[in-house]
């Protein structure tokens, strides 16, 4: 049995996808083929924004973010400290400060009670400005956005979404990628939308925020690449991830189904044994990670392995108690339930093509 069965959906997906990769061959526009403009129309469709633009990566999506909103030294950006390290790393990268925030003990998501505590704290410490917050579609189950939202309103905040493990995910039909005002994820192959390298997408309904990031990942190009008007990045998607991920689109929503499916036979099966990552009523999620908390998750785990069943630790060190964040001060203690989670969790195998 495989943790993740990429092998399992190319067999299932060879014609298409060979083909269309022999299409790019032909007609060799590598970089910004016509795949890569289909793609993005496609893309926004099916998340239903009016901008999708797509780059090298997930975390080049979130830095792209950061440039857009004008994230600099002195701003607070809050963020949970139980993710990827990539969502507190582009805080920092942009020489903002993140903020973390503990997590909800439920869903595993940013917890919007302790996001308000934080806010608050850096308000009346007066050393940084409370710029934006990044929640996160951890594991693929989108956050609290409804109590995000009104918490970003408040405080005049700036909403971005990191749906990199979010994508296909919901609230109330509405889908990961349409929240906050910029969203963005990853086209990395263990990620529910992946292709085979790296890749990323932002998504937007905001002409002005998507302007801007046709133009930061092109050099800050103005009429054309030649013609500078900003400092930008080089962050495009290659024309042949695109066509990969074209036919692993088309696919997508059969994938979905499946993944969900594979996630209720293991909330049937292991409710009574383990806790389990929560979906409230309303919510979909695209089961990026089907992820359990065990206090004794060692022994677990190696009695999972025994019967062949690999399994994966998602995450086990906090942001706050990275080696790269020890200058901020941070003690353990400080996230009482990320601290718990990241001690306790771990993942079991999820793909679309697992046989139940
Ligand atoms: C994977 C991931 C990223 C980064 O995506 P890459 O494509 O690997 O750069 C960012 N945030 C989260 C939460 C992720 O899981």
């Amino acid at each position: 049995m495989q943790f993740i069965d990429l092998q399992a959906q190319y067999q299932h997906l060879k014609t298409r996808i060979d083909k269309r990769i022999q299409t790019v061959l032909d007609h060799g526009n590598y970089i910004m083929g016509p795949e890569v403009q289909e793609l993005e129309e496609k893309l926004a469709e099916y998340v239903g924004v009016k901008h999708a633009i797509t780059c090298a990566n997930g975390t080049d999506a979130l830095t792209l973010a950061m440039m857009v909103l004008d994230i600099k030294a002195g701003d607070a950006v809050f963020c949970p400290t139980f993710t990827f390290f990539a969502t507190a790393e582009t805080i920092a990268f942009a020489n903002a400060t993140p903020v973390f925030v503990d997590s909800d003990a439920e869903t595993f998501n940013i917890c919007p009670i302790d996001l308000e505590k934080r806010i608050n704290k850096t308000i009346a410490e007066g050393k940084l400005i409370p710029k934006a917050i990044i929640a996160v579609d951890l594991f693929g189950l989108p956050a609290n956005y409804p109590e995000i939202e009104k918490i970003a309103t408040k405080y005049g905040l700036k909403l971005i979404e990191d749906a990199a493990q979010g994508f296909g995910g919901a609230i109330h039909g509405k889908k990961a990628g349409s929240f906050g005002d910029i969203a963005t994820t990853s086209f990395f192959p263990a990620k529910p939308l992946g292709c085979y390298g790296d890749g990323g997408a932002i998504f937007t309904n905001n002409d002005e925020y998507a302007e801007l990031v046709r133009s930061y990942r092109v050099h800050g190009k103005g009429q054309d690449k030649y013609d500078n008007v900003r400092i930008g990045i080089n962050s495009r998607l290659d024309t042949i991830q695109a066509a990969i991920l074209l036919e692993k689109l088309a696919e997508f929503p059969v994938e979905l189904i499946s993944r969900n499916k594979v996630a209720k036979k293991y909330q049937n099966e292991l409710k009574d044994k383990f806790k389990t990552q929560q979906v409230a009523e309303g919510y979909m999620s695209s089961w990026a990670q089907y992820t359990v908390t065990d206090e004794n998750r060692n022994g677990v785990m190696a009695a999972y392995k025994e019967k062949g069943i690999p399994t994966a630790i998602y995450y086990e060190t906090c942001m706050h108690q990275q080696t790269a964040f020890k200058k901020l001060g941070y003690k353990i203690g400080d996230f009482p339930t990320a601290e718990l989670l990241s001690k306790s969790v771990f993942s079991l195998p999820m793909h679309p093509y697992i046989a139940i």
